[in-house]
């Protein structure tokens, strides 16, 4: 195999066959490779708001997820005696988020990749790159392993969209910077059998939160944020439902549903920054930066990073324009991230959430930060003056 390519793109999820889509739909040669084979699940619990679904839609993969029925989901909080409720400011018409498993969402957009004209090849793991990455020797493709069988493909740039652990920068060399030490782990399962509910509620038991999503196909997310200390060295299950059944809401809801066999503990969730080009190579989505998941913005920032991407490679501009897009499209909610991944405290806890039930329109301000039509710093003083 030695075909050419204008573009190969190393990872097929959310920052990679978005990537491709847009890149295909200009004309390009796209390659995109992965070493999974779809439909597969990843980390994550797959919350989606209405800037990640006007996003979908603009990649025409909007109405396949709609087929799997996930409920559109508004936002609720409790903490003790205190509950409040809000719907996002529309996007596209939609003030609803969505939570739509990962063995859903990436294979339909490995779908939109192929039908927008690139080549994927699932079960293709990238052990080397052509070319060193510098200037004299720039990266012009990738070689690995395509079904147990050593193949190069070739291409004038290679893209890393391959998640936080990237091979790509591993193998230019290109480290981590910035590194935002994790406060929290986060933990969940599925469930199946709970009654059809349209709200993502999250249920604030200091230092823990419990979360329940209900998403995709009947399934359900139902996950847990808190200290590090507890998922090792007993059964994680036994952390998990310990935590989940200490708020009665969940406990009585989930008693007649069924839990998936595994849980899935997720601890190493350190923030970080890497650099985004070099010559032949460009770093996208988890791969160049990563937000520690309380603040549920990673496949968003995949999709808006790689549409933002796509014409700075048709264009040659990627190494000056990429990184400042990035910086400014990124940096305020990676100060936000840092907080929302904080153990709540109980008596901030409280004062916040007496703050956003009193006022309706905070609250709305709130969740609008999550799906960025509002800023956290137009949003963080009036939470402290309301708070006090
Ligand atoms: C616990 C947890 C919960 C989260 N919850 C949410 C949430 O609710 N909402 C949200 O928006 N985000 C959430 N995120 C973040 C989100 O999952 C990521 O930001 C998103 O998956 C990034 O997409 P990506 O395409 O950049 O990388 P990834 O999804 O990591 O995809 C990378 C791909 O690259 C492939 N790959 C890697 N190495 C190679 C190789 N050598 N050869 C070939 N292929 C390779 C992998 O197989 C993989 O398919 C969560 C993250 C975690 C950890």
């Amino acid at each position: 195999m030695s075909e050419a390519y204008d573009t190969i793109v190393v990872g097929a999820r959310a920052a990679g066959s978005a990537l491709a889509i847009n890149l295909a739909r200009s004309g390009q040669r796209v390659a995109v490779v992965d070493r999974a084979s779809f439909p597969s699940d990843t980390l994550s619990t797959h919350v989606l708001y209405p800037n990640a679904l006007a996003a979908l839609d603009r990649l025409g993969a909007l109405d396949e997820i709609l087929w799997h029925e996930p409920p559109p989901l508004h936002t609720s909080w409790h903490h003790e005696n205190v509950s409040w409720r809000a719907a996002h400011t529309p996007i596209a018409g939609r003030d609803w988020a969505l939570c739509v498993r990962r063995f859903t969402l990436d294979a339909i957009l490995v779908r939109r990749a192929r039908a927008a004209g690139a080549t994927v090849h699932e079960r293709f793991f990238v052990e080397r790159l052509l070319g060193a990455g510098t200037d004299t020797d720039p990266v012009h493709g990738i070689a690995g392993r395509f079904d147990g069988v050593q193949v190069e493909l070739r291409a004038r740039q290679v893209v890393g969209a391959d998640g936080a652990r990237s091979t790509v920068a591993r193998l230019l060399g290109v480290g981590r910077e910035e590194v935002a030490a994790s406060p929290t782990a986060m933990a969940y399962a599925y469930w199946r059998g709970i009654p059809r509910r349209e709200l993502q509620e999250f249920y604030v038991q200091p230092p823990w939160t419990a979360m329940h999503f209900p998403a995709d196909d009947g399934y359900h997310v139902v996950a847990v944020l808190g200290p590090h200390e507890g998922w090792d060295g007993r059964p994680r299950a036994q952390t998990y439902l310990a935590r989940v059944h200490a708020v009665p809401q969940l406990r009585r809801r989930l008693e007649r549903a069924r839990m998936s066999k595994k849980v899935i503990a997720a601890t190493a969730l350190d923030g970080f920054w890497r650099r985004p080009t070099g010559p032949g190579w460009t770093l996208v989505g988890d791969a160049g930066h990563f937000k520690h998941p309380a603040a549920v913005q990673g496949i968003a920032d995949a999709l808006a990073a790689a549409e933002a991407l796509a014409p700075m490679l048709l264009a040659g501009t990627q190494r000056r324009a990429f990184g400042p897009w990035r910086e400014s499209a990124n940096r305020e909610l990676y100060d936000f991230s840092r907080r929302a991944a904080r153990a709540p405290e109980r008596d901030e806890t409280a004062a916040l959430m007496r703050a956003l039930a009193r006022e309706p329109a905070l609250a709305r301000d709130f969740v609008d930060v999550y799906s960025r039509t509002r800023r956290p710093s137009e949003l963080l003083d009036r939470l402290a003056v309301a708070a006090a």
